[in-house]
C-alpha cells in the first residue's frame, strides 16, 4: 500500500510516498530525491556501505521516524542512471544515459578479466544532464521512468 506523506527533508506535501509492506516501510520523495526505509536506523550501520561520499555527506536524520534518509541513486540499466553530484553545499541531480561505444573506440573499454572482450555500451557521464536539487522528478521524467502524473509512477 502506498500513501503520500509530508517529506521531512524538503517539506514537500505532494511528492513524497510511503510504501507500506508487511515487514517494513520505504520512503521516496520525488521532489528532493531523498529515500529511506524503516531499516535505516541508527543501529543498522551497513545501510549505505559502498555508497559515494556525497551520499553519506547528505545524510538526513528523521526525528519523527528515527531513520536516516539519503539521496537516491537510480540505476535503471539500459535507461541510464540518476545520481547526486557536486559538493555538500552545492549539489544537484545528474542523469547519465547509456551510449553505444563506437567500434573504433572499443579498445578503450576492455572487460576486466576477459581477454579480448570489450564493452559495447557505456554510461555517458561526461554529457550527463544536470538538474537542480529539487528537480529530481524532472530527472526521472527525462529518464522515462515517471510519466506526467506522479500518482501513476512506476512501482519498484
Ligand atoms: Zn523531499
Amino acid at each position: 500500500m502506498e500513501r503520500v506523506v509530508d517529506c521531512p527533508v524538503c517539506y514537500d506535501q505532494d511528492s513524497c510516498f510511503e510504501d507500506i509492506q508487511e515487514e517494513f516501510k520505504s520512503y521516496m520523495c520525488f521532489n528532493c530525491g531523498f529515500m529511506s526505509s524503516t531499516y535505516y536506523t541508527e543501529d543498522n550501520t551497513d545501510r549505505i556501505r559502498g555508497s559515494a561520499r556525497l551520499v553519506k555527506e547528505l545524510e538526513f536524520y528523521d526525528e519523527t521516524r528515527k531513520i536516516y534518509w539519503y539521496p537516491s541513486v537510480v540505476n535503471m540499466g539500459k535507461l541510464g542512471i540518476i545520481y547526486p553530484d557536486g559538493t555538500k553545499e552545492n549539489w544537484g541531480w545528474r542523469f547519465a544515459s547509456v551510449v553505444k561505444i563506437d567500434e573504433s573506440e572499443k579498445e578503450n573499454y576492455p572487460i576486466l578479466g576477459k581477454e579480448g572482450e570489450y564493452y559495447s555500451e557505456r554510461l555517458d557521464v561526461d554529457h550527463a544532464v544536470e538538474f537542480g536539487q529539487y528537480e529530481f522528478l524532472n530527472a526521472c521524467q527525462t529518464m522515462g521512468i515517471v510519466g506526467n502524473n506522479l500518482n501513476e509512477h512506476i512501482k519498484k
